[in-house]
């Protein structure tokens, strides 16, 4: 391992171990389990919580199925057939782990709709760093981001603290959005990862307001019900992007292509584009030490 690299894990680890000596232990609030729509219909308790997760598994086959047939996503690298195997297999398994979660809602049944969830998002980070860092890094990183997510969730069992879990969440948040703008992309089609992270975001705030949705639409629906449909639009454009993206010649981040936008805005169409074409040849990853 390089110097670089050594000193990068040696502050992570140090900042973890003192975020949790300075922090307090975050238990699971049992007001979670009390959701707003909690109607039973055709002998299903809480049945719209249980059956908007039915579009995961839709997805989630279509795009196990469209990752092995006929290569039709055209994925090139090992890493990322296995990232997006990984991915695809996480979010078809939420619909049976959040199904099973709402259908009787306690802190047992909550590992079930945490962990596919997790296994998703941990495979994303993956896929990222092959995609936009290095190859064999994000592919090597595959199994510990998923021990990461698994331990996480583990962690929060058996001690009732949320605080690595959250880190879990949180980083990747902060950090999926800020190497899709800065970082050059290997294939086009890069602002549908900012659609899915927008949907992402989006069903956070549906979460958050489950009661109040419930009561502005006159109890027709509730924010946990949206939450999940708006999740699984998430899946669907990263599907989508898989399909339509082909490998990307000229290697821009998203920043710099909006940066010519704006100048050529500025400019009022006048010719500027010469002056920035191929700054960005290479991924700026290179370890010097
Ligand atoms: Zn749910």
């Amino acid at each position: 391992m390089k110097k670089r690299t050594i000193y990068a894990w040696g502050v992570a680890i140090l900042s973890f171990v003192i975020l949790m000596i300075v922090t307090p232990a975050i238990p699971q609030s049992q007001e979670y389990h009390d959701f707003a729509d909690q109607r039973e219909f055709l002998g299903i308790p809480n049945m719209l919580n249980v059956v908007s997760n039915f579009p995961f598994l839709v997805i989630g086959l279509i795009g196990l199925v469209l990752c092995y047939h006929g290569n039709y996503f055209r994925l090139s690298l090992q890493g990322e057939l296995w990232g997006w195997t990984c991915f695809f297999i996480g979010v078809a398994a939420v619909a049976f782990g959040s199904s099973y979660y709402h259908l009787k809602p306690n802190d047992s049944r909550l590992v079930w709709d945490r962990l596919p969830m997790t296994i998703a998002f941990t495979s994303i980070v993956a896929i990222f760093i092959i995609e936009r860092i290095d190859e064999q890094k994000g592919t090597v990183s595959i199994i510990p981001l998923l021990l990461a997510g698994i331990v996480s969730i583990l962690y929060w069992r058996f001690f009732d603290d949320l605080r690595p879990y959250a880190l879990v969440q949180f980083v990747p948040c902060i950090a999926i959005p800020i190497m899709a703008i800065l970082l050059p992309p290997m294939y086009t089609h890069s602002t549908y990862w900012l659609w899915a992270a927008g949907f992402y975001i989006l069903a956070k705030v549906e979460e958050a307001a489950d009661k109040p949705i419930y009561k502005w639409t006159y109890h027709v629906v509730s924010g946990h019900t949206l939450k999940h449909l708006c999740a699984a639009m998430v899946p669907v454009f990263l599907t989508l992007m898989l399909a339509k993206r082909s490998v990307e010649m000229e290697r821009r981040s998203l920043l710099h292509t909006w940066r010519i936008s704006w100048t050529k805005v500025k400019e009022n169409g006048t010719k500027v584009e010469e002056s920035y074409t191929c700054t960005y040849a290479n991924v700026p990853v290179e370890e010097s030490a």
